[in-house]
């Protein structure tokens, strides 16, 4: 997937998710990193370390704590900086995973280790295409629909 379509997907799940523009705004940026860290790297490495999930998984239970959810404008100010960067990284990391959970199905990225890219989820279209911008179109109908119903 491009970054735009890894923002737009990302964004409408964990905001018809949680309804909280605060967890959906940490994760849209996050879903770009496994890209972005990539950075010169990129022809020699792409899909390796920076998309296995293992990595993702474990920065989510670093940062994880039961209020990740529980987080409005006025708590986050209120919480002070540690614990607002805390939960920024869990909902950053998440938008990261997400990523890797979107690029397994426009192609393969490494499942049981980082070198290895393993198909594991059927292939929906391919990237850069008119199918994934028909993908992201429908998708976030579909959103659209469960939020009118949730929200
Ligand atoms: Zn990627």
């Amino acid at each position: 997937m491009t970054w735009v379509s890894h923002s737009v997907v990302t964004f409408a799940t964990l905001f018809v998710a949680t309804q909280n523009v605060f967890i959906a705004g940490s994760a849209t940026l996050g879903s770009a990193f496994p890209d972005q860290i990539e950075g010169a790297f990129w022809k020699a490495s792409h899909r390796s370390y920076s998309h296995w999930f293992v990595l993702y998984v474990a920065a989510l239970a670093f940062f994880w704590t039961p209020d990740v959810f529980s987080v409005t404008g006025i708590k986050a100010w209120q919480m002070g900086i540690v614990e607002m960067m805390r939960r920024f990284l869990f909902w950053f990391f998440a938008g990261a995973l997400l990523h890797i959970l979107e690029d397994a199905i426009c192609g393969p990225v490494p499942f049981w280790r980082p070198t290895k890219r393993t198909t594991v989820l059927p292939r929906l279209f391919k990237v850069r295409s008119v199918g994934e911008v028909l993908f992201v179109i429908g998708y976030c109908a579909v959103m659209y629909v469960i939020a009118s119903y949730v929200i």
